[in-house]
């Protein structure tokens, strides 16, 4: 079977929050999701970033031009001819999630054409392209665990409850909270929302707190001695995940389990940053899409750290139930949300856990329609 790619659409739309929603170091109101449309052999494969509408741009003039006539069945070539064309341009931030959501929609493509889902291409033995990844009896799982992600820092006590108890009824026994507002400056209120998360999840969840980035090492140092005290089992970028000393420092001193990852754009970054968490995340809207996740979940040199997807998640979910070592899935508030309100194919999360499509490909379609109300590019 062979097919070429014959066209590249993109478009970006911007989707108001339900709220206010801020961490320890951004505030937003808003969010833009880019989507690249893949079209060949009679399909159309579908991919997304959350990203900046300028990779809008980036995509149409830097990455269309390489796609448009390569073999649909080919992507690890294509993306492999995506990198080198971007040379100049840098692989990391807005360029590396251009690739991601290009990337993604030619896997989903390819699957389409094949008219399998991606989990099935991925670990059927006669598709199967990444050596080891299916070698693990224990994957692919039934389902993906998932975690309640939110838990803003802009917030009040009764929409922090209102979050934690849906997150509950959809079956979560992990929940995440955003701390260090304002750069750690309301360390008080921190410690304060922490404890109200654990007042709500009670014996039914675990409680995560994700500083972005926002504390000094003395800072999370001193707010993870409490955060021990308070049972909480994971402590996100305590500092800037570019200070690999301070997250080995943080590491060292406290019970909970530190993780990063969020912004590794290529699996270079994942194995510099590896040797310093208890935990990697990974974002496949972000690293360079589905090659790179598996390219990351292969490594050999990574075989002992445990995985966790970042956002973005039911385009992430394929690569998340196809990968061994997986612990669990970010449930995000805010892409959830959009995702659910622009694409048909939504699993609904049973148990805690969300399943993978049995349909072609990851099973998203955009719904077209209602999208074009939020499109600005
Ligand atoms: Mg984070």
């Amino acid at each position: 079977m062979s097919a070429k790619v014959t066209d590249v659409r993109v478009a970006a739309y911007t989707v108001p929050t339900d709220a206010p929603e801020g961490d320890g170091t951004l505030t937003w109101d808003r969010t833009t999701i880019v989507v690249v449309h893949a079209h060949g052999g009679g399909q159309v494969g579908t991919g997304y970033t959350y990203a900046p509408r300028a990779a809008v741009t980036v995509i149409d003039d830097l990455l269309a031009p390489v796609v448009m006539g390569s073999d649909a069945l080919e992507v690890e070539g294509t993306w492999q001819a995506m990198v080198r064309a971007i040379r100049n341009a840098g692989r990391h931030g807005l360029v590396g999630m251009a690739i991601s959501a290009v990337d993604i929609a030619l896997w989903d493509l390819a699957a389409r054409i094949l008219d399998k889902p991606l989990t099935a291409l991925w670990t059927d033995p006669a598709t199967q392209r990444t050596p080891g990844d299916s070698a693990d009896a224990a994957f692919p799982p039934d389902a993906v665990e998932i975690y309640g992600s939110g838990g803003f820092t802009t917030y009040d006590d009764r929409q922090l409850r209102r979050q934690l108890a849906r997150w509950l009824e959809l079956g979560c026994d992990k929940v995440k909270i955003k701390i260090a507002e304002d750069w750690g400056s309301h360390r008080e209120r921190d410690l304060d929302r922490t404890r109200v998360a654990q007042q709500v999840v009670g014996d039914h969840a675990t409680v995560f707190v994700d500083a972005n980035g926002g504390y000094t090492i003395e800072q999370a140092c001193g707010v993870g001695d409490f955060l021990d005290t308070l049972g909480v089992t994971w402590f996100e970028e305590p500092v800037s995940s570019e200070d690999h000393e301070g997250l080995s420092i943080v590491r060292d001193r406290v019970r909970a389990d530190v993780a990063a990852g969020e912004y590794a754009a290529d699996l270079a970054d994942c194995l510099h940053l590896a040797p310093h968490v208890d935990c990697l995340q990974i974002d496949a809207t972000r690293c360079g899409g589905y090659t790179e996740w598996r390219r990351i979940a292969s490594h050999p040199t990574l075989t002992e750290i445990e995985l966790s997807g970042h956002c973005a998640p039911h385009i992430t979910l394929p690569a998340a139930a196809t990968t061994a070592r997986l612990r669990h899935l970010e449930y995000f508030h805010d892409h959830e949300r959009i995702e659910r309100l622009l694409f048909d194919g939504c699993p609904d999360p049973v148990g805690g856990t969300l399943r993978s499509a049995d349909g072609p490909g990851h099973g998203l379609t955009l719904r077209a329609t209602d999208a074009e109300g939020y499109r600005v590019a």
